[in-house]
């Protein structure tokens, strides 16, 4: 069933469980004080991502009920992060999603909305893109590649020209202007089952581009490496490519990345209200701490010291330079 703990899938010859490795290092993986909470609203999405962890599309039904945005906003009230993020699927298609980031946005120092861009462009999140603007929310936009061959293998026909026009959209309303308060983020990831580029330079040549060839300004470049879970697990599986990928990954095991990890200062809700160390345990099934609860059943957030849940999955976060 998508999005649900998948199946086991055999771990290649070689590669020590997460776990052991970081015991083998003399490694703990353990909380620091918890800055943000990362809310994802659903899995309903227009898109259907070949990379997706959460396997999102058009098909699911997930979203996050009106009684589960009330708990999240009430904790982020009472319990004061720095930032909060704000995720899906595509967070615009889920109901009353505008009046939430309204609720949420004045509760935190920083406020972030991720965006594939194309639920954004839609006349129905007019009034949505309005409150992000009025609150000064700042949107993460994922925009894989700027080669429109590669874009559209992973997210499907026409999705680099439809991106592109909502990034000059964008830049006219103020977004990635500098001292306009409104920060414009992009997040690539690689098409293939291969470890991104540096960041740095992959930034320099993404800045240069978009300018050049587009006309189009943005603040920072992200660069991930997509995590073998869900659809994207499924895609390797298929194409041959798993073993190696993991191998890969396992082989590029870097514990000073371990001080950036981002399960140490997250909290993350899914869109039923269930807590977790990061996004990517969503999608494993590995609630925070690994004890089921729920946002409203929280104290607080959790103590520095407490424990994140692993799984194989993170090799994909402590390979080479680190990609959360
Ligand atoms: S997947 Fe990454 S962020 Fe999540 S618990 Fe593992 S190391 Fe931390």
């Amino acid at each position: 069933m998508p999005g649900s703990a998948a199946a086991c899938t055999v771990r290649p010859d070689g590669v020590a469980p997460f776990a052991r490795n970081l015991e083998a290092h003399g490694l703990a993986l353990v909380r620091d004080a918890a800055l943000t909470l990362q809310v994802n609203v659903g899995l309903l999405c227009n898109l259907a991502c070949r990379h997706c962890h959460l396997e999102a599309g058009p098909a699911r039904t997930e979203v996050m009920s009106p009684d589960t945005m009330r708990q999240v906003a009430e904790h982020a009230r009472t319990h004061a992060y720095a930032a909060i993020d704000v995720t899906g699927g595509a967070p615009e298609l889920v109901p009353g999603i505008a009046g939430f980031m309204a609720r949420l946005a004045p509760l935190a120092k920083r406020t972030m909305f991720r965006t594939n861009l194309l639920a954004l462009a839609r006349e129905e999140s007019r009034e949505l893109l309005e409150v992000l603007v009025e609150n000064q929310v700042a949107l993460v936009a994922s925009l894989p590649s700027l080669a429109a061959s590669q874009a559209e293998a992973q997210r499907g026909k026409g999705v680099l020209d439809h991106s592109l026009a909502m990034l000059r959209r964008l830049n006219d309303l103020g977004y990635g202007a500098e001292g306009s308060g409104l920060d414009l983020d992009l997040v690539s990831n690689p098409t293939g089952a291969f470890l991104p580029p540096g960041q740095e330079a992959a930034e320099r040549r993404f800045k240069a581009d978009l300018a050049r060839r587009h006309g189009i300004a943005f603040n920072r470049l992200y660069v991930f490496a997509n995590v073998p879970l869900g659809r994207y697990r499924k895609w390797l599986e298929a194409s041959g490519n798993y073993e190696g990928y993991v191998r890969r990954l396992a082989d590029a095991f870097n514990p000073c990345t371990l001080a950036g990890l981002m399960c140490r200062t997250l909290v993350s809700v899914g869109w039923d209200g269930q807590v977790y160390d990061c996004d990517f345990n969503q999608a494993e099934g590995l609630p925070m701490g690994g004890v089921p609860r729920r946002i409203h059943e929280l104290d607080g957030p959790p103590a520095a010291g407490a424990r994140i849940a692993v799984g194989d999955h993170c090799y994909a976060c402590t390979a080479g330079a680190g990609f959360t």
